[in-house]
C-alpha cells in the first residue's frame, strides 16, 4: 500500500466543499471502503485552477458501487470498463471507477481485471500527474513523482512512452493536450520520438475520440503553438491536415480572451477556433465534419464559417474593415448575428495575422471592427412582415410563383434598408403581381 506523499487540509477543504461530493463519499465509504479522488480534480486543485468534473476510484466493484449509491438515494448509470456515473440532484455528476489493471489494452477495447491494489491502478494511468490521487482527508498519494512533474510542468508518461501509446494511441493526442495545458518545459525527446513514430496509428481512432481531444486542445490557452508543434512533427496531418492558418488562430484566441478589448458575450469557442485554423472552402468543411463526426448543428456551423459564397465581400477575410451602416444591417439581417460575429472575428484575425501583428492596438481599423462586433450583441433580426398567404389573398394559386414573388419583394425590402412597412410592402406586392400577370399575358399572346 502506497504511503501518502503529503497531507493538505486545503486539499480536503476544496475537495469536500460541495454537499453533493460529501453525499457521494459518505455513500461510497459507508461499509468501510477507502475511496479516493483521482484525475483532473486532484491535479487542478493542486495548481489552484478550477476543475470541471470529479473522478473517484474505489476498491469496490461496480455492482457494489451502484448498490451503495442507490441505497443512499443517488441515481447511477454504469458506463462500462468498471466505471459508474453518479447523478446527484442539482445536476452534478461523478465518475466512480473500480480499481483495475489493463490486461490487454488495445485502444478502447481494453480487457480489464479488478484489483484492490492502488499501485496497479495508478500504473495504468497515462501521465504521472494523472496518477495522483487524494483521499477525503486531504492526503495525497503520488506513486510516480507526479507532484514534482506537475509543479515543474513536465508531462511525463507512466512507463515507456512507446509502450503506452502502442496500448492506446489516443494518449498521443492526450500528450499534446496536457502539454498545452500543464507543460512549462520543452516536451520530452523520447516522448516526442514515440509520438512521431506512432502517429500514423491515429488514423485508427474513431472520429468522436479525436474530436473530443481536439476540442480540448483547441480550448487550451495557446492552441496555435501546440498545433504548429504537432504539424512540425508530422503528427497533425493524421488528424487535421487541413489546418494551415496558425497565426490566424493565434489572433482569434487573443480576441476571444478579450485582452484589452472586452467584448460582451464572447467566449472561447472550439468550433470557431477550428474554423479559423482551416483553409476555407466547401471541401474542407465537408471532409472535416465527416471525419470528426460532428453533430449536425456543428457541421452546419462549420460550413457556415468556411463556405463564403453568400457572404458580402466586406466580411470576407480579404476586405477592409469599413462598412456602411446600411451594409452592416443587411449583413446582420441575412447572416444572423452569430455567423456575422464569427466571420467578423475570423476576418479580423486573418487581417491582423497577415500583417504579422498579433497584438491588437487602438488603430482606427480595430476600433471599427470592435464597434461592428459590439453591434452584434444588441442585434435583433427585423421580421419580414409579408407571408405566402398575403400573396394568395391577391388571387394567386399556390405554386413556385408565390415563392418567386416573395423573394423579389424581400429583395426590394432590403433595398429600402428594411424601412418599408407591411402596408408599403403589400402595395408593392400588388404591383409586382400585376406586372408578372402582364408579363405572362404577353408571353401567352
Ligand atoms: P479532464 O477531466 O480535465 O479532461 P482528466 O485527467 O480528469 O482531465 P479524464 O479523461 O476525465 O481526464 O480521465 C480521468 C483519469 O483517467 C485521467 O486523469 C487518467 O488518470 C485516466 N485516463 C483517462 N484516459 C486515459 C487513457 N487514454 N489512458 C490512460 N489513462 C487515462
Ligand atoms: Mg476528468
Amino acid at each position: 500500500m502506497m504511503r501518502a506523499a503529503a497531507f493538505s487540509p486545503i486539499m480536503r477543504f476544496l475537495l469536500m466543499s460541495q454537499p453533493a461530493t460529501q453525499r457521494v463519499i459518505t455513500a461510497l465509504t459507508a461499509e468501510g471502503a477507502s475511496v479516493r479522488f483521482v484525475g483532473g480534480c486532484v491535479r487542478d486543485i493542486l495548481l489552484q485552477r478550477p476543475f470541471r468534473d470529479i473522478d473517484l476510484a474505489t476498491p469496490d466493484r461496480p455492482e457494489r458501487v451502484q448498490w451503495l449509491l442507490e441505497r443512499a438515494g443517488v441515481r447511477t448509470v454504469p458506463i462500462g470498463h468498471g466505471t459508474v456515473t453518479a447523478l446527484v440532484e442539482g445536476g452534478e455528476t461523478f465518475e466512480i471507477t473500480s480499481l483495475r489493471r489493463d490486461i490487454v489494452c488495445n485502444g478502447r477495447h481494453a480487457v480489464i481485471a479488478y484489483t484492490e491494489d492502488w499501485t496497479e491502478d495508478a500504473a495504468r494511468r497515462d501521465f504521472t500527474m494523472n496518477a495522483l490521487s487524494a483521499d477525503a482527508d486531504g492526503a495525497i498519494y503520488d506513486p510516480y513523482s507526479g507532484l514534482s512533474d506537475l509543479y515543474r510542468g513536465h508531462v511525463r508518461f507512466v512507463g515507456s512512452p512507446m509502450a503506452r501509446i502502442e496500448e492506446d494511441v489516443l494518449r498521443l493526442l492526450r500528450y499534446f493536450r496536457f502539454h498545452a495545458l500543464y507543460g512549462r518545459s520543452a516536451p520530452n525527446d523520447a516522448a516526442l520520438a514515440a509520438c512521431r513514430e506512432l502517429a500514423p496509428r491515429l488514423a485508427s481512432l474513431s472520429g468522436e475520440r479525436v474530436r473530443d481531444e481536439l476540442w480540448k486542445i483547441l480550448l487550451a490557452p495557446d492552441p496555435a503553438s501546440i498545433l504548429l508543434l504537432m504539424r512540425k512533427l508530422g503528427i497533425l496531418q493524421y488528424v487535421l491536415h487541413e489546418a494551415s492558418h496558425f497565426e490566424r488562430l493565434r489572433v482569434l484566441v487573443w480576441l476571444e480572451e478579450q485582452r484589452g478589448f472586452p467584448i460582451e458575450g464572447i467566449v472561447s469557442d472550439p468550433l470557431r477556433r477550428l474554423a479559423a485554423v482551416l483553409t476555407v472552402g466547401e471541401r474542407t468543411a465537408e471532409a472535416v465534419a465527416t471525419r470528426l463526426r460532428l453533430p449536425l448543428a456543428e457541421s452546419r456551423r462549420l460550413r457556415s464559417l468556411l463556405v463564403l459564397e453568400d457572404v458580402p465581400t466586406a466580411l470576407t477575410p480579404a476586405a477592409a474593415p469599413g462598412m456602411t451602416e446600411g451594409a452592416l444591417r443587411r449583413a446582420l439581417q441575412t447572416l444572423g448575428a452569430v455567423r456575422f460575429r464569427d466571420l467578423t472575428m475570423m476576418q479580423w484575425a486573418a487581417r491582423q495575422a497577415a500583417m504579422g501583428d498579433t497584438a491588437i492596438d487602438d488603430k482606427t481599423d480595430n476600433r471599427l471592427l470592435l464597434q461592428r462586433l459590439r453591434t452584434t450583441t444588441q442585434w435583433k433580426n427585423i421580421p419580414f412582415p409579408v407571408r405566402g398567404k398575403d400573396v394568395l389573398a391577391l388571387g394567386l394559386e399556390p405554386g413556385p410563383k408565390v415563392g418567386m414573388l416573395l423573394r423579389a419583394l424581400r429583395q426590394w425590402w432590403e433595398e429600402t434598408d428594411y424601412q418599408a412597412n407591411r402596408k408599403v410592402l403589400l402595395a408593392r406586392l400588388a404591383e409586382l403581381v400585376r406586372k408578372t400577370a402582364r408579363g405572362s399575358g404577353k408571353e401567352g399572346a
